[in-house]
C-alpha cells in the first residue's frame, strides 16, 4: 500500500467560495467544504458566525459581506475552540466575542496545541499564518442559551447549547423567525465528520436530537453546502447521525471480539468508504476520528490533546 500524504498537507488548491442570502440580512458562506461561515444582520449592526484560520482568511470573507452591508460587527460568535474557527478573530473588530462556557477553558487547555495541529494537518487554511496576534479568547460566555436581540423587527438569534458532541463546548446559531440553523460542527452537509475531540455516543443521541428538535427550513453545517428545506435538512442530519452511528457499530464490533484500533480503523474505513469516501477531508479526519473514538470506548472520558507530534504517529499507525 503506498502511504497517504499527511492529513490535508497535499491539499493545496483553492476552494470556490459561495456567498448566499438565506433571508433578509442573513448571510452564509460557503466553499466545497471548507469551513463555512455566516453573518446575520442587526438593526444597526452584524453579527459574525466563526472566525476563520487566519485575520488575511478571515478579511476575504469580510470584504464579501462589505457587498452587502456597512453595518459594524458588535458580536463575533464562535461555535466551538477549533483553530480554523477561531484565530482570524482580530479581522473583525468586533466588541464581544462569544463562545461556551467550556469553549473557553479549552482555549486555554490545548489552544496552543490545537493550533499547532491544525496548522500542519490543514496549511491550505491558514493564509498567512504570521497574520495571527495570538490564540483568540471569548470575552462572553455561556452555558446554556443566551439571546441577542437583533433590534427592530428583527426579531432574534438564540445561541445554544445542544449537548456534547464535536467538542465539549458546541454552540448552534438559531434565527426562529426564518427557521435558520448554523450548526457549525455538529452537522455536516455532504462532508466527512472530524470526530477527534467529540462525545460520540452523546453526539448521536441527545445532541443531535435537540439540534432536530428545531425544525430548522435552511441549515449552515460546518462544512459543505447550505441545506435548503425541510428534507434536505433532514438529509444532512441522518448523514451526520449515519456516519457517527456506523463508527460506533463498527469500532464496538472491532472492540467486543478482542481487535486493535488498526483493526477498528480497517473496519469503519470499509464501513463509510463507499457512501463518504469521495467526501472533503474524509481520508484526513478518519484515523483521527476512530483513534478518539477508541479511547472513548475505553472509558477514557475526556479527548486526548492533539499535538503536531501525536497526530503524526496516530496517522503512521493507521493510514500508511
Ligand atoms: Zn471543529
Amino acid at each position: 500500500m503506498t502511504s497517504k500524504p499527511f492529513a490535508s498537507s497535499a491539499d493545496l488548491t483553492d476552494k470556490q467560495q459561495t456567498l448566499e442570502v438565506l433571508a433578509d440580512g442573513v448571510y452564509a458562506l460557503t466553499a466545497e467544504g471548507d469551513p463555512n461561515v455566516g453573518a446575520v444582520e442587526g438593526e444597526d449592526f452584524l453579527v459574525c458566525f466563526e472566525a476563520l484560520a487566519t485575520p488575511v482568511a478571515a478579511r476575504a470573507w469580510l470584504d464579501r459581506l462589505r457587498e452587502h452591508t456597512g453595518k459594524p460587527v458588535r458580536h463575533l460568535v464562535l461555535s466551538h475552540y477549533h483553530a480554523v474557527r477561531t484565530l482570524g478573530a482580530s479581522a473583525f473588530g468586533a466588541d464581544v466575542i462569544i463562545a461556551h462556557d467550556d469553549t473557553r477553558k479549552l482555549i486555554a487547555e490545548r489552544g496552543e496545541q490545537d493550533w499547532a495541529s491544525e496548522l500542519a494537518r490543514m496549511p491550505r487554511l491558514f493564509k498567512e499564518p504570521d497574520s495571527i496576534p495570538g490564540l483568540t479568547w471569548p470575552t462572553v460566555t455561556f452555558s446554556d442559551r443566551l439571546t441577542i436581540d437583533l433590534g427592530g423587527d428583527r426579531g432574534e438569534l438564540v445561541l445554544a447549547h445542544c449537548g456534547r458532541g464535536h467538542t465539549e463546548g458546541d454552540l448552534v446559531a438559531w434565527l426562529p423567525r426564518h427557521k435558520i440553523l448554523f450548526a457549525g460542527d455538529l452537522v455536516e452537509s455532504q462532508a466527512a465528520l472530524y470526530t477527534g475531540d467529540a462525545f460520540h455516543r452523546e453526539w448521536a443521541t441527545t445532541t443531535l436530537d435537540r439540534v432536530a428538535a428545531l425544525e430548522a427550513e435552511a441549515l449552515v453545517g460546518g462544512r459543505g453546502a447550505v441545506a435548503h428545506g425541510r428534507e434536505a435538512v433532514r438529509a444532512a442530519l441522518g448523514q451526520t447521525r449515519a456516519f457517527l452511528g456506523t463508527m460506533l457499530e463498527e469500532t464496538g464490533r472491532v472492540r467486543a471480539a478482542g481487535g486493535t484500533l488498526k483493526e477498528a480503523f480497517a473496519a469503519v474505513h470499509a464501513a463509510l468508504e463507499p457512501r463518504y469516501g469521495r467526501w472533503p477531508i474524509f481520508e484526513h479526519c478518519l484515523p483521527f476520528d476512530v483513534a478518539r473514538l477508541w479511547d472513548e470506548l475505553s472509558g477514557v472520558e475526556r479527548p486526548v490533546i492533539w499535538t503536531a507530534e501525536r497526530d503524526r504517529e496516530v496517522w503512521n499507525a493507521l493510514q500508511s
